[in-house]
């Protein structure tokens, strides 16, 4: 009786790991694509190669970064949103999936239920910063300057429901002045108009800002986040700074198609919390101003739950700024 008890149980046993969907059992068979939907070198590329890499390195497979830019971030969430749940196209995008819900009314696909979260990544302090030769030192004559000429200065962020544009809207909701906004598909063509002097001014990421600051190829004016920022030691926060409306931080999240069986997210969530605690990536992180997220954070749930509330939180501001992208 015990015997074929037990005979029963081992066949019911060996039948347990085709109650897993078949991709699950041997995944990551083959490269997977980590759609950024922003210009590569722009800084949420940077974050996504440092992670990407170090994933890799868990997964034993190589994790490809491709770049589709456009629309605030919205072509590479579509890309993704309609890709085949399998684990082998993933997104990683930053606050604009909190803003996407409300900014855009018509899309061609689900930007909250399309998606199944990962994990979180980092929060990225933002820089307000302006072309080597705009005529400003402070965060108080650059103020000063934006109310005198207005849409005389060109604004360059990465289209509507980018972080650059989120920070543009709360600069000039702040300083009660518009300017011209001048968009690009991230914020990597934009930093080269800066560079070359085309635009006057942006906010971007201290992921792509920090270095050009410091070599002094631009200025800046603020950061915004309460605290200052380690590489950028002698940067005024925007409070300092006399602009304590001015306050943003840009969080990163990885996602992949919804139906995306649970398997693969856990073993996903679990490459990502490897590859935020790589001593490279906490070092490189660290260089360009932020840390990785600590890991119970980079985790499905609390993703999601940090993301929800996100976007409850955009939602009353836009729709009372009357800001939609259609
Ligand atoms: N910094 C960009 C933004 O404004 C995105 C990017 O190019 O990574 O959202």
């Amino acid at each position: 009786m015990f015997r074929h008890t037990r005979r029963a149980l081992l066949a019911l046993a060996a039948l347990v790991p085709l109650a897993l969907p078949a991709g699950a059992q041997t995944y990551p068979a083959r490269p997977i694509t980590m759609i950024v939907p922003f210009a590569a070198g722009g800084p949420t590329d940077t974050v996504a190669r440092l992670v990407a890499e170090a994933m890799g390195r868990d997964l034993g497979q190589t994790v490809i970064v491709e770049n589709a830019g456009g629309a605030g971030g919205t072509i590479g969430a579509q890309r993704v949103a309609l890709a085949r749940p399998d684990g082998y196209t993933l997104l990683l995008h930053h606050i604009g999936m909190a803003t996407t819900p409300t900014l855009y009314r018509k899309l061609a696909y689900d930007p909250v239920g399309g998606f199944e979260t990962i994990g979180l990544v980092t929060e990225v302090p933002m820089t307000l910063v302006a072309r080597k030769d705009f005529p400003a030192n402070t965060l108080a004559e650059a103020i000063a300057i934006i109310r005198k000429e207005g849409d005389g200065l060109n604004y360059g962020n990465a289209g509507i429901g980018a972080a650059s544009h989120l920070s543009g809207l709360l600069l000039m909701k702040s300083v009660d002045k518009a300017m011209t906004t001048v968009p690009f598909r991230g914020t990597a063509p934009a930093m080269q108009e800066l560079l070359a002097g085309r635009i006057d001014l942006m906010c971007d990421q201290t992921t792509n800002t920090t270095e050009q600051i410091n070599s002094g190829a631009i200025k800046v004016f603020s950061v915004t986040t309460p605290q200052r920022v380690a590489p950028l030691p002698n940067v005024p926060t925007s409070r300092e700074g006399g602009l304590p409306a001015f306050e943003v931080s840009v969080w990163h999240g990885l996602y992949g198609p919804k139906g995306t069986p649970p398997e693969i997210i856990a073993r996903l969530s679990k490459a990502l919390q490897a590859a935020l605690a790589d001593p490279k990536l906490v070092a490189r992180f660290a260089e360009l101003g932020t840390a990785p997220v600590a890991a119970e954070q980079a985790t499905p749930a609390a993703h999601r739950a940090f993301w929800q509330a996100d976007i409850a939180k955009w939602r009353p501001i836009i729709q009372a700024a009357g800001q939609f992208a259609d």
